[in-house]
C-alpha cells in the first residue's frame, strides 16, 4: 500500500508551507521562539486532563505517571529552555591568530531549517514534545510525525499543536509506515527519529539521499550490574520501579540484571517484595500498572515467557493486554529473552562471578542505551566506567539521568547517534556558523601575497 495522491498532496502542501515560513525569516527572532514555547506550555496545562485521558487510552498509563513522565517533564524542559534561550542564542567571540590581525571571529548559532521529528508510541507525548522544544528554540520549523500505535495521543497532538503554535511553522502529519515513507522521500534540514534500530536504518538510508543530518534515538538491552556490596533492598526497589514503569515499555528501562552469586537470592526476594509493595498482590486490579501497547507486542512478550524459571509473575491476560510484572531466572545469554530488547515487564536475572564477567558479557553485545550498576565498590564502578561504552552510565539509580537537563541524552553505536535535552537539543538543531570579519584597512594580507620571500615564512 502507498499513500494516496490526496495524502501526498496534503503532505507536500504542508511541507511547502513550513518551508516558506522558514525562508521568510519568521522563526528567527527570539520573541517568536519564546512565544512558541510559552504556547506549548499553555497547551499542556490547559489540556492536561485530555492528555492524561489519551495516554490512558493508548497505554493505560496512570494519570500520575502521565503527569510525571510525560506532561510534567515536558513543562520542566520548556521552563529550562525559556530561562536560558537568550544566552544560547548569543554569538560567542573567538580569538584570531596574529597573522590575521586586525580581525574578529564569532560563532553565530543559526537555525537549520525544516526539522522532521518521528516519534514512537511508548512516551507518545513526551517524545514528540521534547525534540520539538529544541527545534523551535533553535528557530526551526517543524513537521511532527507521531506514532500511529498511540492513536489517541497522535490525534490530540494533531488537533492542539496547530491551534496553539504558529500553524504556518508547525505541522503534524499523522499516519504510519506509508505516510512516513513518503515523508522520508522529501528533503529536510534535520531528522530526529526515536524508535527501533530496524526503522532507524530505513531513516538513515532515506536521509542519505538528501545528505540530511540525523539524530537517531534508538533502544537496546540496558543491563544492570548488582553485587553484594550494595543495599539490596534499595537496589531492588529502584530496579523494579524503573523496569515496571509503563509496563517495561521504556527505552532506558533496565532490560536484564547481572548479579553476583552472593547477592542473587536476597536480590530476588527483595525484587518480589518490591513488586508487591508497588503494585499490590494483583497489579491487574490496581491503577498504577500499564498495559502492553497492542496484541502483536503482547504475543511477542508472552512467547518470551516459554523459557526460564519464574521467580514472580508470569501470568497474562490477552483480552486486557496485561502481563504481570515478571522476574525470571534460569536463562542464559543465548536464550530468546536475551536476544533482543525486551521492551516489556519481564526481567531476566543472570548470575556472574563478579564485575569482570559482567563487563565481558556487556561488551560482547551491542553498546546499550544505558548501563546501571549497584555496587559499593569504587574499583568496580571505575572498571565499569573505563571498560564499557553505553549511551549513559548511572550508579545507584536507573533511568533518572533522563530528567537532568544538563546531561545529553542519546545512544552510542547500535543504541543511536547524536543527543538532545536542554542545551544539547538547541545545539542539535543549530548550525554553528563561523563568521570572520577583517577590515580593508590596514591591508595586512599584502604581507602574505606572492612573490614569496624569506620574510613571508617568518610571519
Ligand atoms: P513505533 O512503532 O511507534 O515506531 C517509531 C516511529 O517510526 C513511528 O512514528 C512509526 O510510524 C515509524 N515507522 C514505523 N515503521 C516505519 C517504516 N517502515 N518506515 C518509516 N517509519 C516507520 O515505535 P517502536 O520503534 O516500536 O519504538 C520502540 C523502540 O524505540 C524501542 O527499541 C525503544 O527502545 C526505542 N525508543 C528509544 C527511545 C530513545 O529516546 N532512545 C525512546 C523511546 C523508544
Amino acid at each position: 500500500m502507498s499513500t494516496s495522491v490526496t495524502d501526498q498532496t496534503a503532505i507536500s502542501t504542508a511541507l511547502g508551507r513550513v518551508r516558506a515560513t522558514f525562508a521568510a525569516g519568521t522563526t528567527r527572532p527570539r520573541s517568536w521562539r519564546a512565544a512558541q514555547l510559552t504556547a506549548m506550555r499553555t497547551m499542556l496545562l490547559t489540556h492536561s486532563t485530555e492528555f492524561e485521558q489519551a495516554l490512558h487510552s493508548d497505554l493505560r498509563k496512570s494519570p500520575v505517571e502521565a503527569q510525571l513522565a510525560e506532561i510534567g517533564s515536558s513543562i520542566a524542559e520548556i521552563d529550562h529552555t525559556l530561562r536560558r534561550l537568550r544566552g544560547w542564542m548569543r554569538p560567542s567571540r573567538v580569538r584570531t591568530p596574529m597573522s590575521l590581525f586586525p580581525a574578529t571571529a564569532r560563532i553565530v548559532p543559526e537555525p537549520l531549517g525544516v526539522v522532521l521529528i518521528i516519534a514512537p508510541w511508548n512516551y507518545p507525548l513526551q517524545l514528540s514534545i521534547s525534540p520539538m522544544i529544541g527545534a523551535l528554540a533553535a528557530g526551526n520549523t517543524v513537521v511532527l510525525k507521531p506514532s500511529e500505535l498511540a492513536p489517541a495521543t497522535s490525534a490530540l497532538l494533531a488537533r492542539l499543536l496547530p491551534a496553539y503554535l504558529d500553524a504556518q511553522a508547525v505541522t503534524v502529519v499523522e499516519g504510519g509506515v506509508e505516510e512516513t515513507t513518503y515523508l522520508l522521500t522529501q528533503p529536510f534540514d534535520h531528522i530526529l527519529y526515536t524508535g527501533n534500530g530496524t526503522v532507524g536504518r530505513i531513516v538513515a538510508t532515506a536521509a542519505a539521499e538528501h545528505l540530511t543530518p540525523i539524530t537517531l534515538e534508538l533502544g537496546g538491552k540496558s543491563p544492570v550490574f548488582v553485587d553484594e556490596t550494595t543495599d539490596l533492598a534499595v537496589a531492588a526497589r529502584r530496579i523494579a520501579w524503573a523496569k515496571f514503569l509503563n509496563a517495561g515499555q521504556t527505552c532506558v528501562a533496565p532490560d536484564y540484571v547481572l548479579v553476583t552469586e552472593a547477592a542473587r537470592q536476597p536480590l530476588l526476594a527483595e525484587l518480589t517484595a518490591a513488586i508487591t509493595e508497588m503494585f499490590g498482590a494483583d497489579p491487574q486490579r490496581g491503577n498504577s500498572y500499564g498495559r502492553i501497547v497492542n496484541q502483536r507486542h503482547f504475543r511477542r512478550l508472552r512467547a518470551l515467557l516459554a523459557e526460564g524459571d519464574l521467580v514472580t509473575g508470569g501470568g497474562s491476560d490477552e483480552a486486557d493486554l496485561y502481563i504481570e510484572p515478571t522476574v525470571l531466572t534460569g536463562v542464559t545469554g543465548e536464550s530468546a529473552v536475551m536476544a533482543e530488547e525486551i521492551f516489556g515487564p519481564i526481567l531476566p536475572v543472570l548470575t556472574v562471578a563478579g564485575v569482570g564477567e559482567a563487563i565481558s558479557f556487556i561488551t560482547a553485545r551491542d553498546k546499550p542505551l544505558a548501563l546501571y550498576a549497584f555496587t559499593g565498590s569504587a574499583a568496580a564502578r571505575d572498571r565499569l566506567l573505563q571498560e564499557t561504552s553505553s549511551g549513559a552510565l548511572n550508579f545507584g539509580i536507573p533511568m533518572a539521568h533522563t530528567s537532568v537537563s544538563g546531561l545529553p541524552f542519546g545512544g552510542v553505536g547500535a543504541s543511536g547517534m547524536g543527543a538532545y535535552h536542554g542545551k544539547f537539543s538547541f545545539d542539535t538543531f543549530t548550525h554553528r556558523k563561523p563568521v570572520l570579519s577583517k577590515p580593508s584597512f590596514p591591508d595586512t594580507m599584502r604581507l602574505l601575497y606572492p612573490p614569496y620571500t624569506d620574510r613571508t615564512l617568518k610571519l
